[in-house]
């Protein structure tokens, strides 16, 4: 870990770890324990400015690389990131508090697995196509692409967007959260070792409004990808706009679970998963089922269900392996959180578990109980808000049509969840919803598919073949006769 943080103060420029030209830095706690680790450098205009530089240089030949070869490198990747599982598992835990083996077994392992998922669209994609009328289609690097990510799944969002960007031939520069830098620095020294050209993927620290709106406005960038909330992909979107960047955006969500009576023997199990989900990663997922809709005649059981699933979630040291919640990431989402459980309270939910304040003998870190609120109508703004903690809200329904309505009343459009018994059931709802994936009784997402939202949850997707079409330009080649 300390060959991490000695790395605080460095940004990683067309091949070499670089001092910041600016001077700011911004301090790194353990959310856990509130203990400084260090303080990471905060770039501007200026870092920007020489990152994209080596990007575009790099861009001239890295550009034209044959596919075999970025085949060969992403192999690379993909064997170095699984030998480094454990390192990188230890630097989201003190970067975000993740529990050591969530952190190691799902956070750390999307490296791996969103490796596999684009190796696997690389090999399979035609980059020169014929066309039915004689034309040809050939797919190209779109150029120097800007990448800017969140804080909460740190190495996951990473990449997911480096990965394809290297795979479809671009060069890069990241700009990772400025709240986990131990994440991105530790991917950094994966592409070094990796042996990725010098200067096609960059990475410098900062803020959003400083050093991200630099990336976006930069007139050699040709795209941005951006995670983060949909305040932030607002600004990615207007500051891109001059230039005519294409952009991408994975945003933010408030995703509604419709339960179903006909779930029958499952109903508890389903439950259970169901508040574990909304918890997952301590509530801190762009796509956690969040807003559990349930069918009348199983609202008071299913309430049971969730405040005894809610009560029986453990909390511990996240360096400590298990299942159980590790802390809020900072002092800021855990004021964030607590606002939003006042707010249900003043607004006339029921609280059914959890509530304000820290747990029991928890008072250096930014721990919050598991919290289900029960009665929660529409117009409350924990049902419309994205909260980010370990909060779940449940609200009746009475008949499938008001489901679908009261499921698509919101203005993301990220995930839902169905539980039901019934697979026809499942198919005729899940037609219904307007969201970029549904998940029936449990499934999770897979590595390869693709992941997006509709609406304010953002355009584009990530991951596999459409993940890697984002990355590319689209050149028809008419040729006419030779002699
Ligand atoms: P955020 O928008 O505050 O920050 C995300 C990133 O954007 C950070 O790197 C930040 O520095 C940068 N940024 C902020 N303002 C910017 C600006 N004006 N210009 C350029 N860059 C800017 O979000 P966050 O709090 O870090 O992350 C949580 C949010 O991310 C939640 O809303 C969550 O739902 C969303 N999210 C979405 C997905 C998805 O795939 N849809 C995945 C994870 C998180």
């Amino acid at each position: 870990m300390q060959n991490l943080i000695d790395k605080l103060g460095k940004f990683y420029i067309d091949g070499a770890w670089v001092d910041p030209v600016a001077g700011d830095s911004f301090p790194v706690l353990n959310p856990a324990t509130e203990e400084r680790v260090g303080d990471v450098a905060m770039g501007d205009a200026r870092d920007v400015d020489r990152a994209v530089a080596a990007a575009r240089a790099a861009f001239e030949s890295f550009g034209r690389t044959p596919k075999a070869e970025r085949i060969a490198l992403i192999e690379r990747i993909r064997a170095i990131s699984r030998r480094r599982l454990p390192e990188m598992a230890a630097a989201i835990t003190l970067d975000v508090g993740a529990p050591a083996t969530f952190s190691h077994d799902v956070q750390a392992d999307s490296a791996v697995g969103h490796a596999e998922g684009i190796l696997r669209a690389l090999e399979a994609q035609e980059e020169r196509e014929a066309l039915y009328n004689g034309d040809i289609l050939v797919r190209e690097p779109i150029g120097v692409c800007g990448l800017i990510t969140p804080w909460n799944w740190p190495i996951n969002q990473v990449a997911l967007k480096v990965l394809p960007a290297i795979a479809a031939g671009c060069s890069c520069v990241l700009k990772g959260s400025e709240y986990t830098p131990l994440s991105t620095i530790i991917y950094a020294e994966i592409m070094e070792e990796a042996g990725v050209p010098a200067g096609v993927f960059n990475f410098v620290q900062g803020d959003g409004p400083t050093a991200g709106a630099a990336l976006s406005r930069h007139p050699d960038v040709q795209m941005m990808s951006f995670t983060g909330s949909t305040r932030g992909g607002r600004a990615v979107t207007k500051d891109s706009a001059d230039t005519i960047k294409r952009v991408t955006l994975e945003l933010g969500g408030k995703s509604p679970n419709l339960v179903f009576a006909d779930c029958g023997g499952m109903l508890d199990r389903l439950v259970v998963n169901a508040v574990a989900e909304c918890n997952l990663n301590t509530g801190q997922s762009c796509d956690a089922p969040t807003r559990m809709l349930v069918e009348r005649s199983v609202y008071p059981d299913v309430c049971e269900i969730a405040r005894r699933a809610a009560e029986e979630t453990r909390l511990d040291d996240p360096t400590k392996e298990g299942d159980h919640l590790g802390p809020l990431f900072s002092q800021l989402q855990y004021d964030r959180v607590q606002a939003m459980i006042e707010t249900g309270i003043a607004e006339g939910a029921t609280l059914l578990a959890g509530g304000p304040g820290k747990p029991e003998g928890r008072n250096a870190g930014y721990w919050v109980k598991p919290t289900v609120f029960a009665d929660v109508t529409p117009g409350m703004t924990i049902y419309r808000e994205e909260i980010f903690g370990p909060v779940l809200s449940i609200s009746p329904f009475e008949t499938e049509e008001e489901a679908i309505a009261m499921a698509n009343d919101t203005e993301y459009g990220l995930a839902a969840y169905i539980q039901t018994g019934d697979r026809d059931r499942a198919e005729r709802v899940a037609a219904r919803l307007r969201a970029g994936a549904v998940h029936v009784n449990g499934a999770a997402v897979e590595y390869g598919t693709p992941f997006g939202g509709y609406k304010q949850s953002g355009n584009g997707r990530e991951g596999g073949l459409m993940g890697l079409e984002d990355y590319q330009e689209v050149k028809s080649l008419h040729i006419g006769p030779f002699g």
